[in-house]
């Protein structure tokens, strides 16, 4: 098969539905760690494909959502300083931080600009010498290297006005920090396969080893992700616990050398804090010392030091993000919380799980 559509093929997935049947273990609750995956499944309805007593919960694989609001409050203060253009993915503008959001800074008069690529930050940095230019990258492995990229055409071509706040997050650390808070009780992993077509399966194989958990890379498509719960059933089945690959076409075993090598020129591993994990050693990153000219947090220090800490709100993102509440099960879902007026970012963002539970029933 290589066609998206063979992917979807409907009598492909009643098949693989039945064969889901015959590997019937029990009660176990199995968790969907990327955001895009979460939003497939809810668009495809593979949850009423499964066995009985096989349930799917989503876990902290989308970007946006695990951003914590004390960083989505400092990049917001950024957009106070007259020279700043705040630029943005387009996900980001109505997640609310503590007190506002970029779309109502922008509505006061702040300069937010929707970008499509770090590389876009870059060139709107070229157009306005005026302004100083801050980027907010957000993601995962995935979007690590365009950033990457940005931030080596901006040195080479010496675009001084421009920065990067970074908020990157690296996926295995997160892992092991939400297993071993002792809070989440699963049976199994479906691995995000666009982290892993940079790290390689390799990067997962601990969690099998020191979680004794089954685990399978999958793709996006419906075919792709029964495949990845069959695999994982199957091990449940058979006693085992290993990194299944049900995503070969995109995914190997060890990293992708090109993208490892440009994210060690860019990056240096960093503690980062994680929305519903918390502060976590080693998976989030900052620039390298011949790109930290470039690091937002340095070049306004002063403006970030004064920005208060996070103020609490009723939001029970944290709790979706660590697999332990369903959208449903917050309070706020479907009643203060709409896609219209966002309580959290999980509600917002085109991965949250808040939001595909809204659009697509959960
Ligand atoms: S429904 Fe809204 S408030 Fe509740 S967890 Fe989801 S995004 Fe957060």
């Amino acid at each position: 098969m290589s066609r998206r559509e063979d992917f979807r093929d409907r009598a492909l997935v009643q098949e693989l539905a039945r064969r889901l049947q015959g590997l019937a273990v029990g009660p176990v609750t199995l968790m969907e760690v990327c955001g895009t995956h979460t939003m497939a499944v809810a668009r495809f309805g593979l949850k009423a494909l499964l066995p009985p007593g096989v349930r799917l919960v989503s876990g902290p694989g989308c970007p946006v959502c695990v951003t914590d609001q004390g960083d989505i409050d400092a990049f917001l203060a950024l957009g106070h300083l007259p020279e700043v253009i705040l630029a943005t993915f387009g996900d980001m503008v109505r997640v609310p931080g503590s007190t506002t959001s970029l779309e109502e800074e922008r509505a006061r008069g702040a300069a937010v600009q929707v970008v499509y690529s770090p590389l876009d930050a870059v060139e709107l940095a070229k157009r306005r010498p005026e302004r100083q230019v801050v980027f907010f990258a957000v993601g995962f492995e995935t979007t690590m290297p365009a950033t990457a990229l940005a931030l080596k055409s901006a040195a080479g071509e010496q675009v001084d006005n421009f920065s990067v706040f970074c908020v990157h997050k690296t996926m295995p650390q997160a892992l092991r920090a939400l297993l071993t808070c002792g809070e989440v009780r699963v049976g199994g992993l479906l691995l995000p396969g666009h982290v892993s077509t940079i790290t390689g399966t390799a990067a997962f194989d601990f969690l099998p080893r020191e979680f004794g958990l089954p685990c399978a890379v999958t793709g996006f498509e419906p075919v792709d992700i029964l495949l990845g719960v069959e695999a994982l059933l199957r091990q449940l089945k058979e006693g085992r616990a290993e990194v299944a690959n049900a995503y070969p076409r995109a995914v190997g075993r060890e990293p992708n050398p090109r993208a490892v090598a440009l994210l060690q020129e860019v990056f240096a591993p960093a503690e980062a804090t994680w929305r519903g994990l918390g502060r976590i050693p080693a998976s989030g990153v900052t620039l390298t010392p011949a790109y930290a000219a470039f690091d937002a947090r340095r070049r306004f220090a002063e403006t970030l030091a004064a920005v208060p800490p996070p103020r609490p709100r009723a939001c029970r993102c944290g709790e979706v993000l660590r697999g332990v509440l369903t959208p449903p099960e917050c309070p706020l879902f479907a009643a203060a919380c709409t896609p219209s007026q966002p309580q959290g970012p999980c509600m917002v963002s085109g991965e949250g799980a808040c939001a595909a539970a809204f659009k697509y029933g959960s």
